[in-house]
């Protein structure tokens, strides 16, 4: 059975084409720069086996950009079907299914009427995803589409570590609480960690940080979510490429005072321009902090400094609420590609039976799975390559079968 998944972010559009149930890549691609008006957007797609393809194009919006993923993987020189009629269901990421999607939603007028309600919970990424699978119903209709919430994973986190310490109306009234984000992913990477380890998810403690542009940590225990960084929205918690993560709130009234920034401004300025990008000053490319740190770029180094410890501290706090951890997980893209950030994060922490084995670490990178502990080490260290994609055509071919 072939499944598309399509997997949108603000600005982009990844997909991937699976034959199901055996796992099999047909397809992958990315589109960049989705309706920017001062870069030209950048299409990459591979054929697998063909070459890998990758162009300029023009693409105005999200609608545009599928129609472009569907044109590629028919077009008749390099696609790879005859007929968009051999895709049997299309799966979607979707950001926010607030408590009301608890897992996989088959894609209806009821259901899809719903998904819009909740675009004032993620105004910049629900409009996409939701325009993404209208224009897969306009192609494609009465093809199955089944939507996968990144939020749905946290169904079942415990209320004293969902709900803030805030006034309780707020919660019951707003529902104002900690929804948590990255959701598929984790299920993705914990699920093989159980596999890896040999044991049933239900046994096991597992702190998961995934570190890409946006970053997050989430503690598992007994089966379910205990804790997680993100929070009402993406914003709180880790240092990020360009967001702020936790934050002390009083300080935005006292910059309006200051500054006659707006509201929405300073919000901007949390979610786009703070975190990496902010303190480094040269962006928020973790490989370039590097190599700049390594050149005495003292703002490089200060930001790397800012993200391991805030990344240390989470671990830490996630570490003592479990009563320890069977193993600690590294995906996104640092967290799979970077052995300088994994080196920095346990430096230390041997006595906690916490310890990297050098040479593993350093040659995991570049979509490799595998264990980076030392073999004393208590608490097992394991870099498993972020495949969201996987998982939203595993959970689509069992609703569809
Ligand atoms: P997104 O959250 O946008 O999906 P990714 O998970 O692809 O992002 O992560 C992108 C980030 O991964 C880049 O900004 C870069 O900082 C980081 N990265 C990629 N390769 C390396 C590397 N070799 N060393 C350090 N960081 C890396």
């Amino acid at each position: 059975m072939i499944i598309l998944v399509l997997n949108s972010g603000s600005s982009s559009l990844k997909y991937k084409l699976f034959n199901m149930p055996d796992e099999e890549l047909l397809s992958s691609g990315l589109i960049e720069n989705i309706g920017d008006a001062h870069k030209k957007s950048v299409f990459t797609y591979k054929n697998l086996p063909h070459e890998k393809i990758k162009g300029e194009t023009d693409c105005k919006d999200h609608r545009h950009a599928v129609e472009l993923v569907f044109d590629a993987l028919t077009e008749t020189t390099s696609g790879f079907l005859k007929n968009l009629k051999e895709i049997s269901a299309i799966g979607h990421r979707v950001v926010h299914g607030k408590d009301i999607f608890t897992g996989p939603a088959v894609v209806s007028e009821d259901s899809l009427a719903e998904m819009k309600k909740l675009t004032e919970l993620a105004p910049l990424h629900m409009p996409v995803n939701i325009a993404c699978i209208e224009e897969c119903i306009k192609i494609l209709p009465g093809v199955l589409q089944v939507a996968h919430f990144d939020t749905s994973y946290y169904t079942g986190m415990p209320e004293f570590s969902s709900l803030y310490p805030v006034p309780y109306d707020w919660h019951k009234k707003y529902s104002v609480r900690r929804y948590g984000f990255h959701g598929i992913s984790y299920q993705y990477v914990n699920e093989t960690a159980s596999l890896l380890l040999k044991k049933p998810l239900s046994e096991l403690k597992l702190i998961s940080t995934h570190l890409g542009n946006g970053a997050s940590i989430t503690a598992f225990s007994q089966g379910r979510v205990l804790d997680t960084s993100m929070g009402f929205t993406p914003l709180e918690g880790l240092m990020m490429g360009t967001r702020a993560g936790y934050f002390d709130p009083a300080v935005i009234p006292y910059l309006i005072s200051k500054t006659g920034f707006s509201l929405e401004d300073i919000i901007k300025k949390l979610n786009n321009e703070s975190g990496l990008t902010a303190i480094s000053g040269i962006g928020r490319d973790m490989r370039s902090i590097i190599d700049a740190s390594r050149e005495g770029n003292t703002r490089a180094q200060l930001a790397f400094d800012m993200f391991v410890h805030t990344l240390r501290k989470y671990i830490g706090a996630y570490f003592f609420s479990l009563g320890g951890a069977d193993a600690i997980i590294f995906t996104g893209g640092i967290g799979e590609n970077s052995p300088e950030v994994r080196e920095a994060v346990f430096e230390n922490l041997a006595p906690l039976g916490l310890a990297i084995d050098e040479k593993a670490n350093r040659s995991i990178k570049r979509e490799k799975t595998g264990f980076i502990n030392t073999e004393t080490g208590k608490t097992k260290i394991l870099v498993i390559p972020a495949n969201e994609e996987l998982m939203i055509a595993r959970e689509t071919y069992k609703t569809a079968s």
